[in-house]
């Protein structure tokens, strides 16, 4: 019979602050000082079980010829999945643990997923130490979280930028042929997923100060960009900083 309650404690052991940070739209524009930032974009069947959240989010799309589709969009800091969070200590505590993004504060949890589906979130990655021992309290019961402040707050900020994201789809897939290409060969990939830059997603919002926003993000990308030199493994993401750079360089 499948386990009705699951232990998690966090020991602090800062491996989750590697890689990839997903964020708001909001905290993204924040911590422009901050991350290489990013826009992922993936494909995901519609209607499959425990998507219910998905259906939620995503951005119903129809790729050629006629293939129903649910992307989900999100802004990201983009680190190799081996580097560490810019803001991960040396003795591995968050610097900004009082304004951390709501991603970090929600871990182990994940809004992306149905709510019914949470354990699988609680079984710790690779190299994860995590404490699910006795030890540890129960925060998973009859496949409910028993504190959803976090979570739920996780789940209405990106509920609330849905409406940007679907209308950012809708431009950037219309009047970029190629990025549709991308897109639609990513759908056909197990695990498939498209990074686009950042700037993207503030070219369609006007009441952003673009300038200002540029000045704030180019030296983190010329940062990683260095971070990332000289390393055949870490290419995908090199050629994404310069490039993004190069993208920037019109708001100066
Ligand atoms: S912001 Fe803090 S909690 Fe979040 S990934 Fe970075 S170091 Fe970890
Ligand atoms: S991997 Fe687990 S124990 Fe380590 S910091 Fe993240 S949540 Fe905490």
């Amino acid at each position: 019979m499948a386990k009705t309650e699951h232990r998690f404690a966090c020991t602090g052991c800062g491996q989750c602050c590697h890689g990839w940070l997903p964020l708001t739209v909001k905290e993204a524009i924040a911590n422009a000082d901050r991350f290489p930032l990013a826009i992922s974009i993936t494909p995901t069947r519609t209607g499959a079980p425990g998507q219910k959240a998905l259906d939620r989010i995503g951005v119903p799309t129809i790729l050629p010829p006629k293939r129903k589709i649910s992307l989900v969009i999100t802004p990201i800091s983009f680190i190799p999945p081996a580097m560490r969070c810019p803001e991960l200590a040396d003795d591995n505590r968050c610097s900004i643990h009082a304004e951390k993004p709501l991603r970090c504060r929600t871990m182990p949890f994940y809004p992306y997923k149905d709510e019914d589906r949470q354990a699988e979130m609680l079984v710790p990655r690779k190299g994860w130490l995590c404490d699910t021992s006795d030890a540890a309290p129960v925060v998973y019961r009859d496949r409910k979280i028993l504190d959803r402040t976090d979570f739920d707050k996780e789940e209405e900020a990106i509920i609330d930028e849905v409406t940007k994201l679907r209308r950012y789809a809708d431009l950037v897939l219309k009047h970029n042929p190629p990025l549709l290409g991308r897109v639609s060969r990513a759908a056909q990939t197990p695990g498939g997923r498209v990074i686009v830059g950042f700037v993207s997603l503030l070219r369609y919002d006007r009441f952003i100060d673009l300038l200002a926003f540029a000045a704030r993000q180019r030296p983190v990308l010329e940062d990683w960009m260095t971070k990332t030199a000289d390393d055949a493994k870490l290419a995908e993401h090199h050629d994404y900083y310069r490039d993004a750079l190069a993208d920037l360089d019109r708001y100066r």
